[in-house]
């Protein structure tokens, strides 16, 4: 079922399988048509994470790096787009000799063509394959279809698992298992059998359910795994070793673990629970209202890079949502900023909330609060010093107006063709580009005063390198910078606490155990600056 957790479950099961000494990759497919999935709005469906090699993709391929701790690539995600893609231009290749190309078996073969190849460039034991949607709808069909057959084929060495919800709905006060009942007859219906089912519900499934569910859904009460209501996902793995998921998963593979060792992620998960003061940490952006709803999905690899690096102090992490647009309302709400310990400014696109932001920005520069600009916020950071220090006052991004007077940030000659011939699917600067940091800046400090970076990215537009004298003569110091294309890759002020904004992601490289060090050296300071 969708939204559920089933990218955690995955990520989960594979920290599992890796910890007993096994190599794991993930694969997830999503089923939409979109070939892109950097063009769709980050408030339907999450953030677009960016991968090294410039995969646009969904959050949980980042759910993926940041369990199992491996980098990813093309090969770990496909859209339904991208799958008939790949069959059409093959067959226009006239790459099947003239074959009538049929939706069944040529789609789901190129599905299982995906995951073998991901499975082989990984060198992985285990795959672990993620279908989008829910069970039981049309758009994930072939996904399905493609299982069944890969288990066909590989009877010995594929297991499906189920991942279904449990309501304790509050007038009855019970659990009830029949959506997991009906969950397990489509899937049933799809021709597959599964060999687990994982029960998402506010609390663990009591024995009498187990059984429940066992005797309904055919399977045996210890595959009917809890995933209980967690305080953090990081503990899930541990709640699935309880349930004793990775032997199961052995045991029906035929397969002896080669080390059993989960020591340290529990280590790291009880420094979760015994961090205890906060660090406040207020993020402004856009991407986060949704009628009645706050949806964090839109920077959820922003919210687990504060999450690792306050963890990484001992801090509990308060993560705010700040909206931009209430300063732009009335700038008496900037006073807001100065209850917070640290203040993020995330990537974003478009104009909305843009001056709010840039309000914000120029607050904590004045202020000496703690800031760190990601991407969009580097943008932003610029426009303000280039406005408020450089006095270029009608600086702007050509993305905001592209008749600006003064666009400090422009965009590349060949971003202008490709806007120009609405070229826009996955033509952004993309993935991962070096960066060489300036020694003796706190870039190069934070980096352990490593001379070349490489960091990821997602944008358009750049630091207008026409502007670059008089932004460093105002004092902006430019610490970090691409040589290959003589880009500016990161920005800050030496004298503030903490101000600094990079070009690039860093949060898409920010693991649980190894919390990137633009984001710790910002928590360092927010921490030192912190009111409570
Ligand atoms: N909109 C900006 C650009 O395209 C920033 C993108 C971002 O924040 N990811 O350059």
């Amino acid at each position: 079922m969708s939204s559920i957790g089933k990218g955690i479950t995955a990520a989960s099961i594979g920290k599992i399988l890796k910890s007993k000494g096994f190599s794991v990759t993930a694969v997830k497919f999503d089923p939409y048509i979109n070939v892109d999935a950097g063009t769709m709005n980050p408030i339907e469906h999450g953030e677009v994470f960016v991968t090294d090699d410039g995969t646009e993709c969904d959050q949980d391929v980042g759910n993926y790096e940041r369990f199992l701790d491996e980098n990813l690539s093309a090969n770990n995600y496909a859209t339904t787009g991208q799958v008939y893609l790949s069959v059409i231009n093959r067959e226009r290749n006239l790459e099947y000799n003239g074959k009538c190309v049929e939706v069944v078996p040529d789609i789901p073969n190129e599905v299982i063509r995906r995951i073998k190849a991901a499975a082989k460039t990984a060198a992985a034991d285990f795959t672990i394959v993620e279908i989008g949607g829910t069970v039981g709808e049309y758009q994930n069909m072939l996904f399905l279809e493609a299982a069944r057959m890969m288990k066909l084929g590989n009877p010995g060495s594929v297991l499906f698992v189920l991942v279904g919800y449990l309501p304790i709905p509050a007038t009855v006060g019970e659990m009830k298992t029949k959506p997991v009942q009906s969950a397990c007859k489509l899937l049933n219906g799809a021709g597959i059998q599964p060999d687990f089912i994982i029960g998402r519900a506010s609390q663990p499934i009591d024995a009498p359910r187990k059984q429940k569910i066992s005797i309904f859904c055919n399977v045996d009460p210890k595959d009917v795994i809890s995933a209980p209501d967690a305080a953090s996902v990081y503990e899930v793995p541990l709640n699935f070793a309880n349930d004793h998921l990775g032997e199961r998963i052995l045991l029906k593979l035929k397969i002896r673990p080669k080390k059993r060792n989960l020591k340290d992620w529990e280590d790291f998960v009880s420094s979760i629970h015994s961090s205890a003061n906060p660090v406040k940490i207020g993020i402004v952006g856009k991407y986060f209202e949704s009628g009645k709803f706050t949806l964090i999905d839109s920077y959820i690899s922003v919210i687990e890079a504060v999450k690792h690096v306050a963890w990484f102090f001992k801090k509990k992490p308060e993560i705010v949502w700040l909206s931009a647009e209430n300063y732009e309302k009335d700038t008496k709400n900037l006073k807001e900023l100065d209850e917070y310990d640290g203040i993020i400014v995330p990537g974003g696109f478009g104009n909305r909330g843009i001056e709010g932001k840039i309000m914000a920005i120029e607050y904590c520069r004045k202020n000496k609060i703690p800031f760190l600009g990601l991407c969009l916020g580097m943008q932003l950071a610029t426009i303000e010093f280039a406005r408020n220090v450089c006095g270029v006052k009608s600086a702007t991004s050509a993305e905001f107006d592209p008749k600006a007077a003064e666009p400090v940030i422009d965009l590349m000659p060949e971003q202008k063709a490709l806007i120009k011939n609405k070229k826009m699917g996955a033509t952004m600067r993309l993935g991962a580009y070096d960066c060489e940091l300036t020694p003796g800046t706190r870039a190069y400090d934070a980096y352990n005063r490593k001379k070349m970076i490489s960091e990821r990215h997602r944008h358009r537009y750049e630091l207008n390198n026409d502007y670059r004298q008089a932004l460093e003569r105002g004092g902006l110091v430019i610490s970090g910078n691409n040589p290959q294309k003589k880009l500016a890759e990161i920005v800050e002020l030496p004298d503030h606490p903490f101000f600094m904004a990079a070009q690039f992601h860093p949060e898409f490289k920010s693991r649980p155990q190894r919390p990137h060090p633009l984001f710790r050296e910002f928590v360092r300071a927010a921490i030192a600056n912190s009111k409570s």
